[in-house]
């Protein structure tokens, strides 16, 4: 948030913002043409002989399904608003995060199980469900960047906002606005489908910990803190 910018102003801010901000993405919408190779891709993905081959497919067809909406958006390389609210994954994005980033995933204790028929209400609801963390940055998060772009999960391809900018993004503490999102529903519901089974959990509950790296262990003679 800029620093002059206090909460009540924000929230004041984007609340009168988000008519406008709704009509500007109606109006985006309108105009944005469809790459086809997303559906080419959902289609490769039906011929994957694993699930985390299939779901890397649908990683592609999200970015694909993306890319036109991206170019009308406000969203911006070294902007990360959307890298501290909640951002859910499967346990198999989990394993593909793992792999490269080398961090091994710990079992998540708060998650759901993702059945092979997922409604829209059902989507809405365990995402619903997976929410009411304090906001905090994504553990793949480093100095505003994404320590993983090549193998960052479904949800994050698919978060683009299409406002004209990211005042609607902006959070202070805990508090975050209406967005003007692209509904990506159709094809997180198509993902999740094709790896039931899976645990579905806050990107924070599969790798607890910060993003940041760990502080020197001092050299001194240790005070009165203690490592725990
Ligand atoms: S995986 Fe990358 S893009 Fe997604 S929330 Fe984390 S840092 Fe942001």
């Amino acid at each position: 948030m800029h620093p002059d910018l206090v909460t009540s102003d924000l929230a004041l801010l984007q609340r009168s913002r988000l008519p406008l901000a709704i009509e500007r993405a109606q109006s985006k919408l309108a105009r944005v043409e469809a790459d086809t190779s997303a559906a080419k891709l959902v289609k490769a993905s039906q011929r994957a002989k694993s699930v985390a081959q299939r779901v890397v497919w649908l990683q592609r067809a999200a970015s694909a399904w993306a890319r036109p909406i991206e170019a009308v958006s406000a969203c911006r390389q070294g902007c990360s608003h959307c890298c501290h609210i909640p951002v859910t994954i499967s346990h198999v994005e989990a394993r593909l995060l793992a792999h490269a980033s080398g961090r091994v995933p710990q079992e998540p204790t708060r998650s759901v199980r993702i059945n092979d028929d997922v409604s829209a209400q059902r989507l809405v609801d365990m995402e619903r469900q997976l929410q009411g963390a304090p906001l905090s940055p994504c553990p793949f998060l480093r100095a505003g960047q994404c320590s993983v772009y090549d193998a960052r999960p479904i949800a994050c391809r698919t978060l683009v906002n299409l406002d004209d900018d990211d005042l609607l993004c902006r959070h202070a503490g805990d508090s975050t606005a209406k967005v003007p999102y692209a509904d990506a529903r159709h094809l997180k519901m198509f993902a999740l489908m094709a790896q039931a089974g899976s645990s579905y959990a806050d990107i924070r509950e599969f790798f607890p910990g910060s993003a940041r790296a760990p502080a020197p262990i001092p050299l001194t003679k240790p005070t009165t803190a203690t490592i725990g």
